[in-house]
């Protein structure tokens, strides 16, 4: 072990440092800290060491600003892999948007200042059957929106104890509820609440009802909740408004695809009386992060009146994107065509086109090393919607001699365009059902890439 005045200077590490793909000021700053905790420790590594040290630790700050990857999961709404990816047309409107000056508040009929979303607001509430919507940021921003609003007197908030939910990433509905400052006055018991328990818990501090989806889990057996249309009427006799959080936002009917569960629309719920429904645009919308509210006209002119409402707002490349995809919806309200939509078509990819698929990319790999197998295999949609739901499918099993399973998926993830796959029976999986169109080749260049980076080629 070298002495601390062996420590070498700044300059002369990052002259071994040019190549990293970083801003320099970045690499400085790494390095400077480098420095200073070996300074600290009193042990001091060999100039080699150091190097490589530190560009390990480059290639991991590298590795961690935002980058495509392939998802060969199988999972269509992978919340880790930023939910649903946008369609070309809609990536295109997003591009246009963003590289342009847009009429984003001015109303160009009168030159004047005009009113943020007005045109996608009202198309959406088209879409959803509804008076009137709105978006925010996420759905999340939409419930505490809501809360906010209707519990700002009247403090209590009636919801099921089976609906008190925790929706990924450690954020509990409830936790999130209460932080507006409403009172969760909580009914039934977590597999059984009956109309009369909503009926029992009205009282002179009641501001809203709200019912949330079971998007992630389901329960089976001794269970028992009153639907949309019961809770409706109950609200409207007694004058309260009623909110129903759908999470996913299936705009189409899902249960018309093989393997698939109905969802409920919002348009479902706002048929059946629910004064306001919300639902993320991301999930089975398939459009970008957002969160929608549609209904009675009065309560969305409300809830846009509220302070909350600025800082929830939505930015100009999220209108962009979910004007083109609402419009798609509108010009094939069934999603018969799948109306451009990434996740409904990968949604609808039938047994045999995935078995073409998987044959493909097997075909591709055949003088390497990796041993593939095609297997029958399902995959879920993922994202917190449709649980119970699985689509038939099939998979590439590779596996590739003297790496294991593990080793191997890291070799894919540390591939320039990283693949994500997944890990089963001590094999890896590609799940051809979420590789885009147009990524197959890179796909199978990248599996090529891994299986021959061991060194046995
Ligand atoms: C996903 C989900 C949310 C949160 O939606 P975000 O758009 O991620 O904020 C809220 N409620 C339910 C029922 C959900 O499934």
């Amino acid at each position: 072990m070298n002495t601390l005045r062996s420590i070498p200077p700044v300059d002369k590490v990052l002259r071994h440092l040019t190549d990293a793909p970083l801003p320099r000021v970045m690499v400085v700053q790494l390095v400077r800290r480098e420095l200073e905790r070996i300074r600290q420790l009193g042990a001091v590594p060999s100039f080699d060491d150091l190097v490589i040290e530190l560009r390990g630790k480059l290639r991991e700050m590298d590795r961690a600003r935002i980058q495509r990857v392939i998802n060969a999961t199988g999972v269509l709404i992978h919340t880790n892999l930023g939910r649903a990816p946008l369609g070309s047309e809609a990536a295109r409107a997003v591009s246009e948007i963003a590289g342009n000056y847009s009429n984003l508040e001015l109303d160009l009929a009168s030159g004047e200042r005009g009113s943020r979303g007005v045109y996608v607001e009202s198309a959406l509430a088209l879409l959803c059957g509804a008076e009137a919507a709105t978006l925010v940021n996420n759905c999340a921003a939409a419930l505490v929106l809501a809360l906010t609003h209707f519990t700002k007197t009247q403090r209590e908030v009636i919801i099921s104890r089976g609906e008190l939910i925790q929706i990924g990433g450690g954020f509990r509905i409830p936790e999130m509820l209460e932080a507006t400052g409403a009172k969760l006055r909580e009914i039934g018991t977590t597999n059984r609440t009956t109309l009369e328990d909503y009926e029992a818990a009205v009282n002179e501090s009641t501001g809203l009802i709200l019912k949330v989806h079971r998007s992630n889990f389901y329960i089976e057996g001794f269970v028992e909740s009153p639907d949309t249309r019961d809770i409706a009427a109950l609200a409207r006799k007694r004058d309260l408004p009623f909110l129903e959080d759908l999470g996913s936002g299936a705009l189409i009917d899902t249960s018309a695809m093989p393997g698939l569960e109905r969802e409920p629309r919002p348009r479902d719920a706002i048929e059946a009386g629910a004064d306001l429904v919300c639902f993320s645009g991301d999930k089975l919308l398939g459009g970008p992060q957002a969160g929608i509210i549609a209904g009675r006209a009065e309560w969305i002119a409300r809830l846009k009146r509220e302070p909350l409402f600025r800082a929830f707002r939505c930015d100009k490349l999220v209108l962009a994107g979910l004007q083109q995809i609402t419009e798609s919806y509108l010009a094939d309200p069934g999603g018969a065509e799948s109306a451009g939509i990434p996740i409904l078509e990968m949604m609808r990819l039938s047994e045999t086109e995935l078995r073409n698929q998987a044959e493909r990319i097997s075909a591709g790999l055949a003088k390497s090393p990796l041993r593939a197998k095609i297997v029958s295999a399902t995959d879920p949609v993922g994202g917190g919607s449709l649980p119970k739901s699985e689509l038939q499918s099939c998979a590439v099993e590779l596996r590739l001699p003297g790496c294991s399973a593990e080793a191997l998926a890291n070799r894919l993830r540390e591939l320039p365009v990283p693949i994500l796959a997944r890990v089963t029976h001590d094999a890896v999986r590609i799940h051809p059902r979420t590789v885009l169109a147009g990524q197959e080749e890179q796909l199978i260049e990248g599996l090529l890439q891994a299986a021959g980076s061991d060194g046995a080629l």
